[in-house]
């Protein structure tokens, strides 16, 4: 088997040894260069060119868009792509064969010290009938980063990617099929630590693999109408009249993360926690939970997706496009928030076709900041950008006990976000001839 794209982006990676020291500056990366053993030179690399191949011999139907199996997010494709690491030897050849349970040991390091993170990226259909990826290389450095922050073991992001593609270009004809033009599969790559050694430690083995999953397209299931018993707005339940997310601002006593913790890394201990506070915020009729930061009550996050301001500045009088830095690595540094930036720098620093130019910021801003723009009519527009719920116009942000309504060009997006969110779909669907959009050739069925 032999993955055909190869991404512009991360040609400069070779090896895991050579990759380590120069691309990655992160104080957590110095811990993956001692893997418990010195002879980090002899374990052997991951290297997805020997991966073998085992195809199903039952091969499941692949559910309708929108079907309540869809909606489940429970059905995965017919194939997983699995890599063994030990300390002792490295990684293991890598293996695409059929979808199904691991056995792991009830001691494994994962299922007690969340030694665990993930990546989560989109297979898309094409217009053109072709499959793509958007960016990959981005998530697999990204993943790298994670996986340092929580003890497990460095890989060549090019193998992991290589066995990404090789995955969607098995599984994407049957599940992606060429009549569901501009539609998804969500491809989750994840890495866990499967030690059975229960004391605090280093794991010495772990699993890394890839899933595809069948998910919904959120931007479409957000229209769904709330329950009627949330409709009456008592008890600081959300309007339910207002168009775009909802955010319920985070409590006073709830952080999601935090200078010198670990926000910036895509590990599984950064959700579980949360749900708690996005129960709640779902069971006032709200659809996410806007992470705050200190005292001040600093913008970081909205739920699992970067979170970006239109305001005009006060002294000079320009439009800023203002979404929170990476400096104090409390927010997950988004593929999609990377993206936008980029886009608003190259397209949107001279005002064109009655979009008027903003300047691109990343730097610190509260909730009093907004509310003030809000009330001097600064504020200009909100929205959620992840892979996720992509690029998500907000509505109304619920905070201490008020509501902002952010304006919205009286439709259902602001002229930015509309603008920024078509850019996107076409690099992703093909509209668009880009080099973020990495075509992905399809194994004859
Ligand atoms: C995954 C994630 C994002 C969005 O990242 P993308 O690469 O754009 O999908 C933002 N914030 C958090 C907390 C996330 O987990």
């Amino acid at each position: 088997m032999a993955p055909a794209a190869i991404t512009p982006e991360s040609s400069g990676t070779t090896t895991p040894t050579t990759a380590t020291a120069s691309s990655l500056t992160q104080a957590g990366i110095k811990h993956m260069q001692s893997n418990g053993n010195g002879a980090a030179g002899e374990l052997a690399p991951l290297d997805a060119s020997s991966m073998t191949v085992e195809l199903t011999k039952s091969p499941r139907p692949v559910p309708e868009p929108m079907s309540p199996e869809t909606m489940a997010q429970k059905t995965c494709t017919d194939h997983m792509v699995t890599a063994r690491w030990t300390a002792e030897h490295g990684w293991e050849t890598p293996e695409l064969k059929p979808y199904g349970p691991f056995s792991i040991m009830p001691s494994a390091s994962v299922l007690h010290y969340a030694t665990e993170c993930f990546e989560g990226l989109k297979l898309y259909r094409g217009y053109d009938g072709r499959l793509r990826l958007f960016r990959v290389s981005r998530n697999c450095a990204r993943m790298r980063k994670s996986a340092a922050r929580i003890a497990l073991p460095d890989f060549d992001p090019k193998a992991l990617e290589k066995m990404i593609i090789a995955l969607c270009a098995q599984d994407g004809a049957k599940w992606l099929p060429k009549s569901r033009a501009g539609s998804f599969l969500y491809v989750r790559p994840t890495m866990i630590g499967t030690d059975q050694a229960l004391g605090v430690q280093r794991p010495k083995e772990a699993l890394l693999y890839v899933i595809i999953a069948c998910f919904p397209d959120m931007s479409k299931s957000l229209a769904t109408p709330a329950p009627p018993a949330l409709t009456g707005e008592a008890n600081g339940a959300a309007k339910q009249q207002t168009p775009g997310l909802k955010l319920l601002a985070s409590a006073e006593d709830t952080i999601r993360a935090w200078p010198g913790g670990f926000g910036y890394a895509k590990v599984g201990a950064n959700y579980g926690p949360a749900l708690v506070a996005q129960g709640e915020a779902r069971s006032r009729g709200f659809d996410q939970v806007l992470w705050l930061f200190g005292n001040e009550s600093y913008v970081t996050e909205a739920g699992a997706s970067n979170f970006f301001v239109v305001m005009r500045e006060k002294e000079s009088g320009k439009l800023q496009l203002i979404t929170a830095p990476l400096e104090e690595r409390i927010i997950l540094e988004g593929v999609t928030r990377a993206s936008i930036l980029e886009l608003a720098k190259e397209r949107l620093a001279k005002s064109q076709d009655n979009i008027e130019a903003v300047e691109v910021v990343e730097r610190r801003f509260t909730m009093p900041e907004l509310l003030e723009a809000h009330k001097d009519g600064r504020l200009i527009e909100a929205f959620a950008a992840g892979t996720a719920f992509f690029v998500a116009p907000i509505g109304l942000i619920h905070f201490r006990g008020k509501d902002l309504e952010v304006p919205m060009d009286g439709g259902d997006s602001g002229v930015y976000a509309r603008t920024i969110k078509q850019w996107l779909t076409n690099i992703m669907w093909g509209k668009e001839s880009h080099e973020w959009g990495i075509v992905v050739d399809e194994t004859a069925q």
